[in-house]
């Protein structure tokens, strides 16, 4: 999608492939459902589910029907593979609750996405279904001796670039205009880095708000659900609800249903609660009849000062910049420098605890209780290990190489130095979101601050009182999608570089959106809209109705007011 909402579709220059087999290129599904037949199915939006969460029955149940028995709903279901090699048969007897409550807002499943094994990895490249990729959102210009080419596999190959990850294959659906919504996981950045390299916005809830029964475990503690739409519209619309009165009326919003079979489900007093101190949840058609100017004037976003790194690509920086500028010079909003002082460890801690609760997580995979068993090679001799062919076999390299890292951390004489030190860092990132933010975070109790912790270089004043912020405004990622060839080249710990604007959110447990940020180039005295990246907001814990107000009422307003200087 541009970053207006409309599908940005493939570039189709009267070469020798058709569409769909452009589209087979990018390698985003790793299942389809069958195309409806016979009487059209009323649907009020395509679905398209990441394939680590659960699905049943690919067909749309009719509402007159009664739901069929487990086992017959378990050989109509797509697979559910999580793009591991374990998994690739696996048919799951029940559904996720978040695709249920979406088929009961009336989605129709489109079919299954390609992602990195488990949800682990940055470009949907670790995959056992082959890399996911996108097409560039702008077709390479050709050279004035070179006389354009048609499209051939060859020439398209070599310019794909990676679709982020690890929600790869759910931002492609979307923003090639075959799903309207997309399902993703967020465990560090998987919805919001697909989201800023594919142009199209992905929604990561505070933690606990949407149901992960049946959502496959990578990080139990940092795991969420996401969305990923064309625009902001319609997530808002899922999240926050569309009725009237107290409790949403008939059109009730996500944000207020508990789910009793997933233990992290915030309960119902606690929404309810969290919700009374925040706006935006009772009475959604008010606030989104709100203009534009009049939600983004009286908000106050924070640039956080160590998001500029010097990694960031200088047009980013720049579109940064001015979208900041626009906020505030054309829509009245503040805008105030804040600092996030431990913000700079977050990236470490985060590969410390993912890593240590994946290779729990994992633990059952042996081939014995849960995967495929490799009955040529398992030893269940003497001396040998039964289940070692099968965890061999069964896991990609990026797999195993978290499950090392993880048992690694988590084995008694790495513990202190690695784990427990993560956890302290992951304490002093939420302190450091907590103090910048104007609302206070209803699950803790209000910390003091120590001045030492600021770096030397904030000004004394800046360091008394903290400006107090409604949203953060920052990059989603320090780069633009980068060409597949080289990040296949990757080593590990570059690839895990962009997710350094996203894992701080998901160490505190904050909602946080991409929203597509249009950029442009100056060539002479000439200005044209050049790529799309991704611009960030974060919110304190719970006030993701608020925040969706905001984002909704940027991307309207973003395109026009700052691609065209
Ligand atoms: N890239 C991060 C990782 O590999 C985030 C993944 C995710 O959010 N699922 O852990």
């Amino acid at each position: 999608m541009s970053a207006r909402g409309r599908p940005r579709g493939l570039h189709l220059r009267h070469g020798c492939l058709s569409r769909q087999q452009q589209l087979r290129l990018l390698n985003h599904f790793i299942s389809k459902a069958p195309q409806p037949t016979g009487q059209p199915i009323p649907s009020h939006f395509t679905l398209a589910v990441k394939d680590n969460i659960a699905t049943t029955s690919a067909l749309h149940p009719s509402p007159s029907s009664d739901p069929p028995p487990p086992a017959l709903a378990a050989a109509a279901a797509l697979p559910t593979t999580c793009a591991s090699p374990f998994l690739s048969t696996y048919r799951s007897p029940f559904e996720a609750t978040i695709v249920a409550q979406l088929r009961a807002r009336g989605a129709r499943l489109v079919g299954k996405t390609n992602l990195d094994e488990f949800g682990m990895g940055s470009h949907s490249t670790h995959s056992a279904f082959g890399a996911v990729s996108q097409q560039p959102s702008q077709p390479p210009q050709p050279q004035p001796s070179q006389p354009s080419q048609p499209e051939s596999a060859a020439s398209l190959l070599s310019s794909l670039l990676s679709a982020g990850g690890s929600s790869g294959g759910s931002a492609v659906a979307v923003a090639a205009g075959e799903a309207d919504v997309a399902l993703g996981t967020d465990t560090g950045g998987s919805v919001r880095l697909p989201a800023a390299y594919c142009g199209v916005v992905g929604f990561k809830p505070s933690y606990g708000m949407l149901s992960r029964f049946g959502v496959v475990p990578y990080a139990n503690s940092l795991d969420t659900v996401g969305l990923l739409a064309g625009g902001v519209g319609r997530i808002r619309e899922l999240i926050v609800g569309g009725g009237g009165g107290e409790e949403g009326g008939d059109n009730q919003g996500l944000w207020g249903e508990w789910d009793e079979k997933d233990p992290t489900s915030l309960s119902l007093s606690a929404r309810r609660r969290c919700a009374r101190e925040r706006e935006g949840y009772y009475y959604p058609r008010l606030e989104q009849e709100r203009e534009v100017g009049e939600v983004l004037r009286t908000v106050t976003f924070g640039i956080p000062l160590e998001y500029n790194i010097e990694e960031l690509d200088p047009r980013i920086r720049d579109g940064w910049a001015k979208v900041a500028k626009t906020l505030q010079h054309e829509f009245g909003a503040r805008v105030v420098p804040v600092s996030l002082p431990s913000t700079r460890h977050a990236l470490s801690a985060y590969y410390v605890i993912a890593p240590a609760e994946a290779s729990s997580n994992l633990a059952k995979y042996d081939g014995i209780r849960y995967g495929t068993r490799d009955t040529d090679s398992a030893s269940d001799a003497a001396g040998g290990v039964l289940y070692a062919a099968s965890r061999g076999r069964g896991f990609g390299d990026e797999v195993k190489r978290r499950i090392l890292l993880g048992s690694y951390t988590l084995s008694s004489e790495a513990m202190d130095n690695y784990f427990i030190k993560a956890q302290r860092v992951r304490r002093l990132v939420r302190r450091d979101f907590d103090r910048v933010f104007a609302l206070d975070n209803p699950l803790h109790e209000k910390e003091t601050f120590d001045l030492a912790d600021l770096d030397e270089s904030i000004a004394m004043e800046d360091k008394w009182g903290p400006e107090e912020v409604d949203f953060l405004l920052c990059p989603t990622a320090p780069t633009l999608a980068p060409k597949l060839g080289d990040v296949m080249n990757q080593t590990p710990v570059d690839a895990y570089m962009n997710d350094v604007f996203t894992v701080p959110a998901s160490l505190a447990g904050l909602p946080a959106i991409s929203i597509p940020m249009p950029l442009s180039e100056t060539a002479g005295d000439r200005t044209r809209r050049s790529d799309t990246a991704g611009l960030q907001l974060i919110g304190q814990y719970w006030d993701d109705a608020r925040l969706l107000a905001v984002a909704d009422a940027i991307f309207k307003t973003i395109e026009t007011t700052t691609s065209t200087r």
